[in-house]
């Protein structure tokens, strides 16, 4: 049912990935019965803010680049979402991303809004210099909507605790005081948490181990291909393997490796820091992303980038856990085919939401300036990853609708709630 049509036509934000988004949303408010103008208010981005950063590059030219920071709703809270630096970064994608962190946090039911910030870059060309200056700028761009009660930048494709810590000091140097709570996911030195570097993994693991009881799968032994190598990619593998599953496939954007007998994730992962090339691991075979995801296993974990199995290749995903450590990697036609393959789907607002979680951890920690310890944060996030998984198979099963939709209810759900009773300004 097109329950927006204004945003279909829009042509600022309109992306393949934005649609998806949409489609998504469409299909889970079709369960819900909301009233079709709250529906439109709650879907309807809140506030997009597009800049221009002219830095002067290492040869002395000045480049300008382009910024973006998505605050999609704030009914529950101040905006929350990452940062991303990547090539194909554009408003409409920046607005897909900051349309599921709004929904992330309403199924993980904490007290922070949807959003999300990027900038069309390609940090693996770019030097630490140029990089630096080019994150200063953009905090500078966006400091009059970014901030503790505002908004919460933290990392995500491309950036990581060292841009965080760059953003942290330029806008206390412009605020004038230590502003530790204007980011997460810094460096531990400087406020960060513990464990939010490793939560995103570990939250997907946490996940996969849940949906492997309700199928009665052991882990010990299961076979395990990891789509993506970076920050998620890694810590999910590295915790499946303590797990006791077995990692026979990796790969990152050039390429992959295979061992139907297991890969040792750490000495791989040094590998990769050292080459970026993961081929040439010793004992391994080269094997391509599209082989990847085709390849027989108990678990298939995509920790890439979006829009990676459609209608084109579904068909030959064969594994029995489908668990979504990136945002958006699966078009809706793909769902359809995965659910009639009876593939257990762990969406990626359910899948990924550790790191958002102990975000929100690190939130709370900085604005409080007391910092609690990694047993502390572990538990209180299991604790919530479990909540929001059980929460959601149960509507799953009552409403005979797939995991994704029952997730995307959730979230909906308590976004148009909050957004109802805080009720219409002026
Ligand atoms: N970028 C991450 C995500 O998509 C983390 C966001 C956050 O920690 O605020 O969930």
């Amino acid at each position: 049912m097109n329950f927006v049509p204004e945003q279909r036509t829009n042509p600022e934000y309109f992306t393949p990935l934005y649609q998806l988004a949409l489609n998504q949303f469409e299909k889970a408010v079709d369960h819900l019965k909301l009233p079709p103008d709250v529906t439109e208010w709650i879907i309807t981005p809140g506030r997009s803010m597009m800049v221009s950063l002219p830095i002067r590059m290492d040869d002395k030219t000045v480049k300008t680049f382009y910024g973006y920071r998505v605050q999609h709703n704030m009914a529950l809270g101040p905006g929350k979402g990452g940062l991303r630096y990547h090539p194909s970064v554009n408003l409409g994608e920046v607005t897909a991303l900051a349309t599921w962190m709004t929904w992330k946090g309403g199924l993980m039911n904490i007290p922070l809004g949807g959003a999300k910030g990027g900038i069309r870059c390609d940090p693996k060309k770019m030097s630490q210099a140029e990089l630096e200056k080019l994150t200063r700028r953009y905090t500078a761009a966006i400091f009059p909507i970014i901030g503790p009660e505002k908004d919460v930048p933290a990392p995500d494709v491309g950036t990581n605790s060292q841009t965080m810590a760059w953003i942290m000091d330029t806008y206390s140097m412009r605020t004038g005081f230590h502003t530790m709570g204007v980011v997460t996911g810094k460096p531990e030195i400087m406020g960060g948490s513990l464990g939010r570097m490793e939560a995103t993994g570990l939250g997907v693991a946490h996940s996969i181990a849940y949906a492997a009881k309700k199928i009665n799968m052991p882990l010990e032994g299961a076979t395990v291909a990891v789509q993506g190598f970076g920050n998620v990619g890694y810590y999910t593998a590295k915790f499946l393997q303590g797990m006791g599953a077995k990692i026979i496939a990796v790969s990152n954007s050039l390429g992959g490796v295979f061992n139907k007998n297991g890969i040792p994730i750490d000495p791989l992962h040094q590998h990769s820091v050292e080459d970026r090339q993961l081929d040439n691991f010793p004992d391994t075979e080269k094997i391509t992303n599209a082989k990847l995801l085709a390849t027989k296993c108990d678990i298939l974990v995509l920790a890439a980038m979006e829009n990676q199995v459609t209608e084109k290749n579904a068909a030959k995903v064969n594994c029995k856990i489908y668990a979504e450590g990136a945002n958006g990697p699966t078009s809706l036609e793909a769902d359809k085919i995965l659910e009639e393959k009876e593939i257990f789907l762990i969406p990626d607002i359910l899948c990924n939401s550790g790191g958002v979680v102990v975000s929100y951890f690190e939130w709370v920690q900085g604005m409080q300036s007391f910092f609690w310890d990694m047993d502390d944060i572990y538990k209180r996030m299991e604790k919530m990853l479990q909540n929001a998984f059980e929460e959601t198979y149960t509507l799953h099963q009552q409403e005979k609708v797939g995991m994704r939709t029952a997730a995307l209810m959730i979230g909906i759900k308590r976004v148009a709630e909050a957004q109802m009773t805080r009720g219409l300004y002026p």
